[in-house]
């Protein structure tokens, strides 16, 4: 039986493998789960290839306090520094397989993690399964007809001389027109408050930019109404604007919790956020949020999903690992 089963393996979840292994918890006890073909599904789809991975990401001190430390670096020197952790701490990652529930047993500290492939029995689980698996919604109905021009990332299509609207007024909405203007496309940024205050000073600086050199149109305070279909493209009425007609548009509006997966374990929420206590355990003994699930509403970064996991291990080793 795991002394652990992790669940994702993004940031949080290799980084809770790597501390586990470093607090001297064999190999064969640490069980990773990654329902992805390959570790860090949300960097490889949601970050542009060009893009630069900060180390102080939404203003976090980039400060680290466990084994993993980000500096700032390339898409590609982040997987590669990920590859690197899970090679050099042998951690075994079990991928192409779904956690869709965790049951506890009455009066044992016990848990059975179920997959689509399996059944595993451990005494402590770590949810480290990020917040972009659901990407935000705009509140307004999605015509089903143009389903391909709207877009909640921009990894998985190519765009070359096309019309984007970007919608968002967070870092990776400033991204994302970064790498579309880079390309050569029709950059919009549709953004509903008047200032760009969600975001760094180098992304607000390099939109601005943009802005100035005739490379993007910035629409701030402007409100999406609702969006048509005019001949199989976007028609985006905006409140008291003119309407315009995109050939995409992509949403960066950013993640939320998986509620009702964590409700269905039986953990307590405050609002919308998983209550947590010391170490990030949950309302349910030995059930660890990690990553971005324990970042709340600003969300996390990189380096906040690795200092999670050295606090939730230490956590663990006190409570549920005493001989680790
Ligand atoms: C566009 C964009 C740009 C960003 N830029 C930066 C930056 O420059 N610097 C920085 O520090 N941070 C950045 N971030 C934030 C950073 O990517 C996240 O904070 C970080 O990835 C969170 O790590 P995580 O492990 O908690 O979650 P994720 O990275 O979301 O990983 C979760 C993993 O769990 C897996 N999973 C999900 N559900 C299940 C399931 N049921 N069973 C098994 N596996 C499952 C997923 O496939 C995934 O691999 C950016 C985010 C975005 C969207």
């Amino acid at each position: 039986m795991p002394s652990i089963v992790i669940i994702g393996a993004g940031p949080a979840g290799i980084s809770m493998a790597v501390e586990a292994r470093t607090a001297g918890v064999p190999a064969e006890d640490v069980l990773v789960i990654e329902k992805a073909a390959e570790h860090s599904f949300a960097i490889r789809k949601y970050y542009p290839e060009s893009k630069r991975v900060t180390a102080n990401y939404k203003g976090f001190e980039a400060v680290c306090t466990g084994t993993l430390c980000l500096l700032d670096s390339t898409k590609h020197e982040t997987l590669s520094y990920l590859d690197r952790a899970i090679l050099d701490h042998d951690v075994r990652v079990r991928y192409s397989e779904t956690v869709y529930r965790i049951h506890q047993h009455e009066g044992r500290q016990l848990f059975t993690v179920m997959t689509d492939r399996g059944e595993y029995e451990t005494p402590v689980v770590a949810i480290a399964i990020g917040i972009l698996g659901r990407p935000n919604k705009p509140s307004y109905p999605l015509p089903n007809s143009l389903r391909s021009r709207l877009l909640f990332e921009i990894t998985s299509t190519r765009f070359e001389g096309v019309r984007v609207l970007v919608v968002g007024g967070g870092d990776s909405a400033s991204e994302y027109c970064q790498y579309l203007a880079q390309q050569g496309n029709d950059v919009t940024l549709s953004y509903r408050r008047t200032e760009l205050s969600r975001m760094n000073h180098i992304n607000e600086d390099s939109l601005r930019a943009l802005a100035d050199r005739g490379e993007a149109r910035l629409l701030l305070g402007s409100d999406i109404e609702a969006i048509r279909d005019r001949d199989g493209l976007p028609e985006v009425a905006f409140k008291g604007a003119p309407a315009g007609v995109f050939d995409y548009v992509v949403y960066a509006l950013g993640g939320s919790a998986p509620e009702h997966f964590l409700k269905t374990v039986g953990i307590d929420f405050d609002g919308p956020e998983p209550k947590l206590g010391a170490g990030y355990e949950t309302s349910v003994p030995g059930i660890f949020l990690l990553g971005d699930l324990s970042a709340g509403r600003k969300g996390g970064s990189i380096n906040w999903a690795f200092n999670s996991a050295n606090t939730a291990m230490r956590r663990i080793c006190e409570k549920y690992l005493p001989h680790a």
